[in-house]
């Protein structure tokens, strides 16, 4: 009988060497790093000892192994349908960095969102500007990449000033990989910058934007004085890829002429949404591939502001993929002994409860004002 927890905790070590892998600016140096070696050896030894599993010779042949394969067809005993790398970019799946954070395996620790976003939360406090930290968080979402003379020129803007510091921090240098031709190329529905794939083809690292046809925005020149910088890979995950739907929705509020605050009140969640009658909707848009990690991980919603109801919204193109997805999510949540009773709203299902709550404040037999 294989033992869940090790392979979890072995597939968060390797989903950790993957994304350190993905991220070496420069893949030639020396020697791979504990991270890479271990989680290396840790599969050689796994594979070892079942003639029917393959064992790689190589770092790069590991790589081989695992990309664009469910973890059951190459790790023994195991029955996990997780893919951990992408088949035509070799770059990770979203599931992979899920899995890396879940697990706290982050190779590059402070770098990830949490702390990122914790810094930023606390400087803005300090300087009493709640509007600051909705500036920022509307940066991270809606500039995912720019020049480097811009990340200047938004140092400077007035509402990002408690934050200046922790930009840098967000916006890395970019990998020569990304590069074709002298220049990057920016995804027309995310603004990141897509990998190159094959001779002229793209691909965006964001499952939101694999499920219909790569656009190009724009192409980047390369050779830019000071260059382009892109956020790290996590906040693009985890703030970016959700920051949109949470756009979406604040547009989709503001067009049936609803009341919305963007991250009220520090980010004590996504949406506050006040109804004519005064009703108050909290919203939370989560993008996690894997509901397992998402409903282990999720931390539920704090009772300020106050609200009538709380949602936990997820996009509809998850549901499509995963038809488990709201089932797994219950699963897991109780199994991690969260003693709730939370579920996940998909995003239209979402959008028609709003649509039953607007008639029926605003129909004279309905309304309760
Ligand atoms: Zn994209």
């Amino acid at each position: 009988m294989p033992d869940l927890m090790e392979e979890t905790s072995f597939l968060a070590g390797l989903a950790a060497a993957v994304s350190r892998l993905a991220m070496c600016e420069v893949p030639g140096k020396s020697a791979y790093d504990d991270v890479v070696q271990r989680a290396y050896n840790h599969f050689v030894l796994r594979t070892l000892v079942e003639d029917d599993y393959k064992t790689p010779r190589s770092v790069p042949e590991m790589i081989e192994i695992i990309a664009d394969r469910p973890v059951q067809e190459w790790l023994p005993g195991s029955t996990s349908d997780t893919i951990l790398l992408h088949g035509d970019t070799r770059s990770p799946t979203q599931e992979c960095t899920e899995l890396v954070v879940d697990n706290r395996r982050d190779p590059f620790g402070e770098k990830y969102e949490n702390e990122i976003l914790k810094r930023a939360l606390t400087a803005c406090h300090e300087a009493e500007a709640p509007d600051s930290y909705v500036a920022f968080r509307r940066l991270l979402i809606t500039r995912p990449t720019m020049t480097h003379a811009e990340l200047m020129l938004q140092r400077g803007e007035l509402d990002l000033l408690p934050v200046a510091d922790l930009l840098e921090r967000c916006y890395l240098g970019v990998s020569p990989r990304l590069r074709r031709d002298g220049s990057y190329a920016e995804c027309a529905r995310c603004r990141c910058l897509l990998r190159p794939v094959g001779k002229d083809g793209w691909r965006c690292d964001l499952d939101r934007c694999r499920t219909t046809k790569v656009k190009v925005r724009q192409y980047l020149d390369a050779t830019t004085p000071g260059g382009i910088v892109q956020l790290s890979l996590p906040l693009r995950t985890f703030v970016t890829g959700p920051g949109l739907f949470e756009i979406d929705l604040e547009v989709a509020m503001n067009k049936r002429g609803l009341k919305v605050e963007m991250w009220p009140e520090y980010d004590a969640y996504d949406l506050l949404v006040t109804f004519p009658d005064n009703n108050r909707w909290a919203v939370d848009v989560k993008d996690y591939a894997n509901p397992g990690v998402l409903g282990r991980t999720f931390t539920g919603f704090p009772s300020a502001p106050p609200r009538d109801r709380a949602f936990l919204v997820v996009p509809d193109y998850r549901r499509t993929a995963n038809k488990q997805y709201a089932e797994n999510f219950r699963y897991s949540r109780q199994s991690a002994g969260r003693g709730d009773s939370l579920v996940v709203t998909f995003q239209k299902d979402f959008l028609q409860q709003v649509d039953q709550m607007l008639a029926s404040t605003t129909t004279p037999e309905g309304s309760n004002a």
